[in-house]
């Protein structure tokens, strides 16, 4: 299995998960330091030989060519490919500059386009080949204060469908759409809090309570990584074009 962004939060405990599932991983984050903490804690639990972890940017075409090389001469092939890494801007309409629409669109766009192409001969060989997006209820539930991702999010809910077609039969697409799960992109904004004596555990009830969480907390990313191992597992082998909420039940579409 390859996850892309897989050295925190959704990304992190889907590799952990696949490990333990007894899979071979690989991959990505840009932050080098980080990545290799990751890696070295993982090769002590589950073993060197089951692992590979590369730095680069999945924007960058070229490193996902050599990382998808790197895969097959290590591992002999991919059969799922996770296409995770990225994060969310919290932008309005009048503060989203041209530039920032750009680089929102190039992250959510191309963050599928290179690994899936760099990808996508290994899993048309594998028998049992998948990609897995991760996405966000944002896509069909768009947010004022998230204009451009929301926007940007829907793009690539419409690829995914596409390529779900052009793929077949022999790459199944699926995507989970996220909510608000517990991850380092929501510990980041729990930090920069304006009322620093709030403790997390209030913080994130608060959070779950604004949102109108039925559930009433925040997903944790293993919950997450239990839906995209299955989606990408040959259990889910008649699912292709199609979509699974992880949101606590706050989407208000049917
Ligand atoms: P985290 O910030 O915890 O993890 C993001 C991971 O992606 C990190 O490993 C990060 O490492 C990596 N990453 C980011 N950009 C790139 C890049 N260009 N190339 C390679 N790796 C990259 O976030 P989450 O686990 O919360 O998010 C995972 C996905 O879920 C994201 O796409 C996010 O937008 C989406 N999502 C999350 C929601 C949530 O509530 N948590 C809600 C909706 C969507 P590094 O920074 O070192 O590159």
């Amino acid at each position: 299995m390859v996850v892309t962004g897989g050295s925190s939060g959704i990304g992190l405990a889907t590799v952990k998960l696949a490990l333990a599932e007894g899979a071979n991983v690989a991959f990505c984050a840009r932050g080098a330091d980080r990545l290799n903490r990751v890696r070295d804690d993982l090769a002590a639990a589950y073993g060197e030989a089951r692992l590979l972890a590369k730095a680069f940017s999945v924007l960058e075409p070229e490193a996902n060519t050599v990382f998808a090389q790197e895969v097959c001469a290590r591992f002999g092939g991919c059969d799922a490919l996770i296409t995770n890494a990225g994060q969310g801007r919290v932008s309005t309409f009048a503060d989203t500059s041209d530039t920032d629409w750009r680089d929102e669109l190039e992250l959510k766009i191309f963050s599928q386009l290179h690994p899936i192409r760099a990808f996508q001969d290994q899993l048309r060989a594998s028998g049992t080949g998948s990609v897995t997006a991760v996405n966000s209820l944002l896509a069909y539930q768009p947010e004022p204060h998230m204009v451009c991702t929301s926007a940007a999010r829907a793009g690539v809910q419409n690829l995914l469908k596409s390529l779900a077609t052009e793929l077949a039969p022999d790459i199944r697409v699926n995507s989970i759409l996220i909510g608000l799960v517990d991850s380092q992109q929501w510990q980041r904004r729990f930090e920069a809090r304006p009322d620093q004596s709030q403790s997390r555990e209030a913080w994130f009830r608060d959070l779950a309570i604004k949102k109108n969480i039925p559930l009433q907390r925040l997903g944790h990313a293993a919950e997450a990584a239990r839906a995209l191992l299955f989606l990408s597992s040959p259990a889910a082998s008649y699912v292709t074009g199609a979509k699974l909420e992880l949101s606590g039940g706050v989407s208000r579409f049917i």
